[in-house]
């Protein structure tokens, strides 16, 4: 069953407008900017040639260069690139980033490519699209099957088109080739920043705290990750083979050294650890619930069985908006994708920024600078919310689209 992942954020969008009493701005704030669709052929390693369709909306640039991911999926469709575009410019307006919103994507699944061929796909893909990125006028990092080698190749790609190195051209590069330290455990970072802010207001440690994350991919294992080190009992994690299960908590590290070692975390054998499935992972009894997988989730289909008492996205989109709304009755508190996941293209701020002014941070700044911004995030959010006795998604969609509206009466009128 597929979902209308845009509908979902135009029903946000106008819950956000009302909140603000600006619902006349709908109908800009739910148009992108630009849609680019690219047809292009690659050399695979048999000799064939085969055509790959991409594209690359450009949802806003009213405070700024557009900014945000590029997926490679076969589920692609231009429909969810538009979503996934809108939730970026919401995604940098709400973390108060100098930045509007765009999202990429190519047909196309990367696990059928050999290393060469995905390499050749990308820097096709970066030729078709090279007219409409760059350091201040669109800038990609990775999303979905795409990683800090794919930012790799479009940096260089790109800069050899120009003729000269062009770093901030995207985020998300691995740490030799212009990278910063914690980008890719950026998003992962945010996540568990927010998680930590909510339990300490109830007064919860992390010993007593479960939670179930379902996505297994850079943000959901690295995430998982941090949680296990920090002494949250993981108790569920799934990727597409299967969902693990142990009521006391899943050693994270020997899961990971599983799914490196074989690709995948079925067949990953400790005692107290039980397969179950994706629905069953989503269905728990716990108190966090982390969706860092894909869009719809959790819909109206399945959204009944939630039993958790907070549910963070850390995907992007997780949450239908009939989802949503049953969820909120059921007093199951939502952290919104574009507040939750924020980190991630917070750390890619830090490192165009870096890469601009030649910089070169540790760690421990980036993490601090990291925690900084998405607290204050939340913090107004939450005020938002309580002051106006609405959810924390109306909220987060009300002050970005009021930041964004201010720009464009400066601006654009
Ligand atoms: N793909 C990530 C997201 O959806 C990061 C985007 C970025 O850093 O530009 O937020």
């Amino acid at each position: 069953m597929s979902f209308n992942v845009l509908n979902s954020a135009k029903h946000y969008l106008k819950q956000g407008l009302k909140a603000i009493g600006k619902e006349e701005f709908f109908e800009f704030l739910a148009t992108p900017e630009q849609v680019l669709e690219v047809n292009f052929p690659v050399k695979l390693d048999d000799g064939g040639v085969k055509l790959f369709k991409g594209f690359r909306v450009r949802h806003s640039t009213v405070l700024g260069p557009a900014k945000g991911g590029i997926r490679f999926h076969p589920n692609v469709n231009l429909e969810e690139v538009k979503a996934l575009a809108f939730w970026m410019s919401f995604k940098t307006s709400l973390a108060n980033l100098p930045y509007g919103g765009a999202k990429g994507g190519v047909i196309v699944n990367p696990k059928e490519l050999s290393i060469n061929e995905l390499q050749s796909l990308t820097r096709a893909f970066t030729r078709a699209i090279a007219n409409n990125i760059g350091p201040d006028i669109d800038v990609p990092a990775p999303d979905v099957y795409t990683n800090p080698e794919t930012m790799a190749w479009i940096v260089d790609e790109y800069s050899r088109i120009k003729g000269s190195w062009q770093p901030a051209v995207v985020t998300g590069k691995p740490l030799n080739l212009f990278g910063l330290q914690g980008r890719e455990i950026s998003t992962s970072l945010g996540v568990q920043y927010v998680i930590e802010a909510l339990l300490e207001t109830l007064n919860k440690k992390p010993s007593q705290t479960s939670v179930a994350i379902q996505g297994f991919g850079n943000v959901g294992a690295n995430h998982a990750l941090l949680l296990f080190k920090k002494g949250f009992k993981v108790v569920a994690i799934s990727d597409s083979s299967t969902g693990l299960f142990n009521a006391n908590g899943l050693n994270i590290e020997k899961a990971l050294q599983h799914k490196k070692q074989t690709g995948k975390l079925k067949g990953f054998s400790q005692q107290g650890v039980k397969e179950i499935s994706n629905q069953e992972l989503l269905s728990l009894e716990c108190d966090v619930l982390v969706p860092a997988a894909l869009e719809a989730a959790i819909n109206e289909k399945n959204v009944a069985s939630v039993k958790a008492k907070l549910v963070v996205e850390a995907a992007n989109g997780p949450v239908t908006m009939n989802a949503d709304e049953i969820l909120f009755d059921n007093n199951i508190t939502v952290v919104p994708d574009i507040l939750a996941n924020s980190g991630g293209v917070i750390g890619s701020y830090f490192e165009w920024v870096q890469n601009k002014q030649g910089l070169a941070w540790s760690l421990e700044n980036v993490k601090s600078m990291l925690k900084d911004y998405i607290l204050k995030s939340l913090n107004k959010v939450q005020s938002f919310a309580k002051e106006n006795n609405v959810s924390l998604r109306t909220s987060a969609y009300a002050l970005a689209a009021d930041r964004i509206i201010n720009a464009l009466k400066l601006t654009r009128y």
